[in-house]
């Protein structure tokens, strides 16, 4: 049977107003809510709401940086680490881990190789490892500095004294990332040994802040334990800090941690939340970050539709790539390996976006 069009039997298309989307609304113009609100947003919105919020971000992130998407070369230089989250892979406790340590010359390698392609920030990412003193750390932060003087460095090596904080500023660095992994003392609590303090971890933040840095701080989506009340404590801790950066990415289990067999975070509820975060800090840096690359294999397309800025390719040496392993199946490879920028600039060039040559530093 044929099938007939009966479009007066369809109904309009209802852009219909919904509590969620009025939330929306508000806090693209407030820049922020109350904790029941974003309580309200995270349990109750639909896939409707979502496309709603996508657009808004998306048109904000257009707002501010137009098609543009910053790159950064991620160097994994350590993958040693005194801490023991209960989450990551390179807890001390791992001893299935592959332990590994960059020389400066290896790094200053990686900078050499990344610079001729065209990145002009490196991150500087590693464990907690004691082996890189303040010292080692600051002739490495002055070489390259004086070797790319336009380029940015962003350090990403954990909890330090306000004291070494300084000596990196000092040495060159002007960004640092320290997710602050969930505002929630108990949940806080759930997902690091009891050495491991949140206050410590907030009085880090403010004392980068305070130094100068552009600071980044974020929160894994989806961690064991993780409750919608929980995930509003991040946002108002966002709302009240407003940092520069703010990473964010699903929580995925690793085989040989305590959550090996707890469910990873989605990438859908990861994307609400990028969208939350790019109208609420309508100028800040936002990665669409590996782990959501790792969980959708179009989760950067999809991250800078829902407000990312942000990439951070891999720029380690291939040959260590494998054994940084915060969790399983972490992707390093294809177009997550900075070498491979061609391809990245082909896949941002089909959503209309471009890869500029440049530091893309904050402009608050
Ligand atoms: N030692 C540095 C770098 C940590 S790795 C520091 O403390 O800042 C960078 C981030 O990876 C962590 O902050 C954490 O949020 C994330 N991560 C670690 N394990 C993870 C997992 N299993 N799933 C998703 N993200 C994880």
């Amino acid at each position: 049977m044929n099938k007939v069009n009966l479009p007066e039997l369809t109904p309009p298309v209802r852009r219909q107003t919904s509590r969620v989307k009025d939330l929306i609304r508000r806090l693209e113009e407030e820049q922020s809510l109350s904790r029941e609100a974003f309580i309200t947003l995270l349990t109750d919105h639909t896939p409707e709401d979502d496309q709603y919020l996508y657009e808004r971000a998306d048109r904000m992130r257009r707002l501010h940086f137009g098609n543009q998407i910053y790159i950064r070369g991620l160097i994994e230089f350590s993958s040693c680490c005194k801490n023991d989250c209960l989450y990551c892979g390179l807890r001390r406790s791992n001893r299935q881990a592959q332990r590994y340590r960059l020389t400066e010359e290896e790094i200053l390698s990686c900078c050499r190789v990344g610079y001729q392609l065209g990145y002009r920030t490196f991150v500087l990412q590693s464990g907690e490892d004691g082996w890189y003193t303040d010292e080692r750390l600051c002739r490495l932060i002055a070489s390259v500095k004086r070797e790319w003087p336009d380029c940015a460095i962003t350090l990403s090596i954990g909890e330090k004294s306000r004291e070494s904080y300084q000596a990196y500023f000092d040495a060159g660095a002007q960004r640092y990332l320290l997710r602050h992994e969930t505002a929630s003392p108990a949940h806080y609590a759930r997902l690091h040994p009891p050495e491991q303090r949140l206050e410590t971890r907030m009085e880090c933040l403010r004392n980068l802040k305070e130094i100068g840095y552009q600071t980044g701080c974020g929160f894994m989506v989806g961690s064991p334990g993780q409750t919608a009340a929980e995930l509003a404590e991040d946002f108002l801790f966002l709302q009240s800090f407003r940092p520069e950066m703010v990473g964010i990415g699903p929580f995925i289990p690793h085989r040989d941690t305590p959550f090996a067999l707890e469910p990873a975070g989605t990438a859908d509820l990861t994307l609400f939340c990028l969208g939350l975060i790019r109208l609420m800090l309508p100028d800040v840096l936002l990665p669409a970050t590996t782990a959501l690359g790792t969980i959708d294999p179009f989760g950067r397309e999809k991250g800078i539709h829902a407000g990312a800025n942000v990439i951070m390719p891999n720029l380690s040496p291939s040959d260590v790539r494998g054994k940084y392993m915060l969790y399983d199946n972490k992707i390093s490879a294809g177009d997550e390996a900075a070498e491979n920028l061609a391809a990245l600039k082909a896949r941002m060039a089909a959503i209309g976006c471009q890869i500029p040559v440049c530091r893309g530093d904050y402009q608050g």
